[in-house]
């Protein structure tokens, strides 16, 4: 799968509890959460009951109400889910998620949820500073774009893949 196609899979949240396995009908509230999991990050859904109940604490969080009558899915819940795991991410400012955090800020640029307002320092040094997209909670992130190496870009990929495809790892209880 490319990252294209992979990128345009994110707007699918499970509409089952990862816990419970209850399904999620027209207009229930549920919660989705990424937690930073040994294989990567991970997406899950859960039904207000569960949600409670969580002993680990997630890197993002995001309610939602599904939609009634399905397709097609509105992207803005996954985007603000997204924005708030890049907030996070560049906050704990760790290098070995740096091109994991650039393949998502590529990302929301291209969903608009942030825009590029503008570049600075060259080389290692370079830095993106993104916005908010129009209807996004404000935010002003500094992205770092360095030279990723082969092996950082390969790992992000298959990060972000996993994460937009919805794919999940076992139930982390
Ligand atoms: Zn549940």
């Amino acid at each position: 799968m490319s990252r294209e196609e992979s990128f345009d899979k994110i707007g699918r949240p499970a509409h089952v509890c990862l816990r419970c396995e209850a399904g999620f009908d027209d207009g229930d509230i549920f919660h989705s959460a990424i937690f930073r999991g040994e294989e990567g990050f991970v997406r899950q859904d859960f039904c207000g009951a569960c949600w409670g109940e969580l002993e680990e604490v997630p890197l993002a969080v995001w309610k939602s109400r599904r939609a009634d009558s399905e397709p097609p899915p509105p992207p803005p819940p996954d985007g603000a889910l997204l924005l708030e795991l890049l907030g996070r991410l560049v906050q704990e400012a760790k290098r070995e998620d740096e091109a994991f955090v650039y393949l998502l800020a590529l990302y929301l640029m291209r969903r608009k949820v942030v825009v590029l307002e503008s570049t600075e320092g060259e080389g290692e040094e370079r830095q993106l500073r993104l916005g908010p997209g129009r209807g996004f909670d404000d935010v002003q992130l500094s992205i770092r774009e360095r030279r990723f190496t082969g092996e950082e870009m390969d790992r992000a990929e298959v990060e972000c893949e996993r994460l937009i495809s919805g794919e999940v790892g076992a139930n982390s209880a």
